[in-house]
């Protein structure tokens, strides 16, 4: 119930719940949210019985696109997406990683092309559940808790 208050307090927007409190400015970097003049609300380290604390983002009069939203499975693959509209949860929404993931991580080979040349990263999910990528150009292995946003 308390959860469902929390949400409706913004009228239209996007809502992003239960992010790993650790996690939550990793989102605002994957969202670009620096770049928006849009009101945002960033909560962090709040009370959650689910995860003991956790960080809720909400992004007023902003509905992203799929891509953009499938990027925070990267780093809180089981946060609460709500679409927002007059108060009300208007849409639910899961976030899945994407099958390539482009110019957004890092890669953690200094000897990797992709380090030594500006052009852009691009990495396969090989695991979706465990969140492994593999880099396209030098073919590293990165495991969830090796990724470096870019
Ligand atoms: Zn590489």
């Amino acid at each position: 119930m308390r959860k469902e208050l929390q949400v409706a307090a913004l009228e239209n927007g996007t809502a992003i719940d239960h992010i790993p409190s650790d996690k939550v400015f990793d989102v605002v970097s994957l969202l670009q949210l620096d770049r928006l003049s849009n009101p945002i609300t960033i909560g962090g380290n709040l009370e959650s019985k689910k995860m003991g604390t956790k960080g809720i983002i909400k992004i007023a009069n902003k509905f992203f696109e799929e891509e953009e939203i499938n990027r925070i499975a990267l780093v809180a693959p089981n946060v609460n997406l709500n679409i927002i509209r007059d108060y009300e949860v208007a849409e639910k929404k899961d976030v899945t990683l994407p099958d390539t993931i482009i110019d957004i991580v890092k890669c953690n080979n200094p000897k990797c092309i992709t380090n030594n040349e500006p052009m852009k990263t691009r990495f396969h999910v090989i695991d979706k559940e465990k969140v492994e990528l593999q880099c396209h150009y030098c073919e590293i292995k990165i495991g969830k808790e090796n990724i470096v946003l870019k």
